[in-house]
């Protein structure tokens, strides 16, 4: 499993919340296509996708996503 920490928005540390993609993704860039911070794109190293640090908490892609791999932790 990837995680990346999202921005904490001068929030706490504690306070942060992370987005993470399990291992359920099918790779159908869905959530991509909704992220309106363009914070996931696939990772052409890992070869899966991933949620960058531009995420700005606002749980589209957990909609978007068919497999409900997306969860904010
Ligand atoms: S929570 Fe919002 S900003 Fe963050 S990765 Fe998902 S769609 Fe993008
Ligand atoms: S929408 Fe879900 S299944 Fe599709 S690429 Fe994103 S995390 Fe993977």
């Amino acid at each position: 499993m990837i995680i990346v920490k999202s921005p904490d928005m001068g929030k706490n540390k504690e306070e942060t919340i992370m987005h993470v993609i399990s291992d359920s993704c099918v790779a159908c860039g869905s959530c991509s296509e909704t992220c309106p911070a363009g914070a996931i794109a696939m990772d052409d190293n890992l070869g899966r996708y991933v949620i960058s640090g531009a995420c700005v908490d606002c749980g589209a892609c957990e909609d978007a996503c068919p497999m409900g791999c997306i969860s904010a932790e």
